[in-house]
């Protein structure tokens, strides 16, 4: 995707104050990027900020400000206990270490309504459509959410609580750009791992990153790209280099080198089951020792050369998969090309 020489000035003009914003508020760069482009009407997150969050508040303000976008903030702050959003409210000055929903938007309007919708779609989920629709998400991914909502409580659907293996269940395959199962580029989740529109959004952020920090663009390619991923929640998964081999989307097997465990419920949410991230912190540590993992419907098994060192059986085909993008980019050698 080529740029225009407009939006090449553009990002000339921003990238640096955007980092800043970046490194201040954790809001990702990219959505700020898209949004300076005028690629989506507004960002909103709900992020962490300390016990203080007034202090920085003043210096996002002003950074946003110089790059033509309004900054609007929630009136409390909020104790998230899952993905699901689950949340309490407590005032701004209440000493209790909360999340504060911030929004940018060219518009102060539609920033002000990205805090608004976003506290709503925490309090009743038919919220989520109009909150997407204000960030400028896919009809088609918008929809999707809709199907996230569970709303006739089909127990074949995980719902928000693990929208990443929804995503999963409606792809017959897996671009690389849509990689929500390492680090994903998406504010919101994809109506499969193919959609197109998504694919476009990604695109467009890596012809923005390829031009404006060569760098930055390479590091994510390789999160999208390399590893496999054993993954529980959006919180927490395993990444493993090395040759990966494809049962059906979601089970395989890959001999490893490498491992990194990203397995972060306990500091991303502020209440977690501490049962579960010690199993998870366990089966880390039992590949560490081994080289070959192998996931099907219903084990996970660590092998050290040929002897198995580890087996523990799975309560759901779902929990955990183990993913790898099937669709590559034209220079990776192996697997399909778009
Ligand atoms: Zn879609």
């Amino acid at each position: 995707m080529v740029l225009s020489n407009l939006e090449k000035k553009i990002l000339e003009q921003s990238y640096s104050i955007i980092q800043q914003i970046n490194r201040l508020s954790s809001l990702a760069d990219s959505e700020l990027m898209m949004t300076v482009l005028d690629y989506k009407p507004a960002t909103a997150d709900i992020i962490s900020l300390g016990s203080k969050p007034e202090q920085n508040m003043e210096k996002i303000r002003n950074y946003a400000q110089q790059i033509g976008l309004h900054l609007a903030v929630s009136n409390y702050k909020y104790i998230v206990n899952s993905p699901r959003g689950i949340f309490r409210e407590i005032p701004l000055d209440n000493p209790r270490l909360g999340k504060i929903i911030l929004a940018f938007s060219k518009s102060k309007d539609k920033a002000k309504k990205g805090t608004d919708y976003y506290h709503k779609k925490m309090l009743n989920s038919r919220y989520g459509y109009k909150f997407g629709k204000l960030m400028g998400y896919p009809e088609c991914c918008l929809r999707f959410g809709n199907y996230l909502n569970n709303d006739n409580n089909d127990s074949n659907n995980f719902g928000f609580k693990n929208p990443a293996v929804e995503s999963l269940k409606n792809s017959k395959h897996f671009a690389w750009q849509l990689n929500v199962f390492t680090i994903s580029l998406l504010s919101h989740y994809p109506c499969s791992l193919t959609c197109k529109k998504s694919i476009k959004y990604v695109d467009k952020i890596f012809s923005c990153f390829d031009y404006i920090d060569k760098e930055r663009s390479l590091f994510l390619k390789n999160y999208l790209t390399e590893p496999a991923s054993l993954y529980w929640t959006c919180a927490d998964r395993i990444l493993l280099y090395g040759d990966f081999q494809q049962h059906t989307l979601g089970t395989g097997e890959i001999k490893y080198s490498k491992i990194e465990p990203i397995i972060t419920s306990n500091t991303y949410y502020q209440e977690v089951d501490k049962k579960n991230i010690s199993q998870w912190q366990n089966i880390a540590k039992v590949l560490q020792q081994g080289n070959k993992l192998i996931v099907t419907d219903d084990l996970c098994s660590i092998y050290l050369n040929k002897e198995k060192i580890f087996e523990i059986k799975k309560n759901n085909k779902y929990i955990p998969v183990l993913v790898k993008p099937d669709i590559l980019p034209r220079y990776k050698k192996s697997g399909n090309t778009l």
